[in-house]
């Protein structure tokens, strides 16, 4: 109920698609495995600077990044693997995972799939809610009798 305002709020919260669009394929499914490893060994969140530490699977070394937004709003991110160049790295990717999880809503991140499912069940109950007030037309009677 309150994710289109922890949304607003949060603007470090991603979406998939948010995701695909800062990153490359393959830097999110490395991401994505980082996180699920618990690579990420520290992250904090001041203000609109997310910083964190991250072990590097490959070469266990502890890289710190931080990830910013500047004033026209693109996202920002300096990490010490250096493989920044205009598009996330994986390092990055799983910080982002890591806050999103933080602060609630790993869902949209997570699994596309599963998002995709929520919005057919959410579809599939405004379907039955509709049923269930047009299917009563007793009760719309009831009430448009005369209450004398
Ligand atoms: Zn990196």
């Amino acid at each position: 109920m309150t994710e289109t305002t922890s949304f607003e709020l949060d603007p470090l919260v991603f979406d998939i698609d948010q995701l695909h669009t800062l990153a490359s394929e393959q830097a999110v499914h490395d991401g994505l495995s980082d996180f699920k490893n618990n690579c990420v060994t520290w992250a904090e969140v001041e203000g609109n600077l997310l910083s964190a530490t991250i072990e590097d699977s490959e070469t266990n070394e502890a890289l710190g990044l931080e990830m910013r937004y500047d004033a026209d709003g693109n996202l920002l991110s300096d990490c010490e693997c250096g493989r920044t160049n205009g598009e996330l790295c994986r390092h990055s990717v799983a910080a982002l995972f890591t806050y999103s999880a933080r602060v609630g809503s790993p869902k949209e991140l997570l699994s596309a799939g599963e998002s995709a499912i929520e919005e057919r069940m959410q579809s599939a109950r405004a379907e039955v809610r509709t049923e269930h007030l047009s299917g009563e037309p007793a009760f719309g009677a009831w009430h448009g009798a005369p209450g004398r």
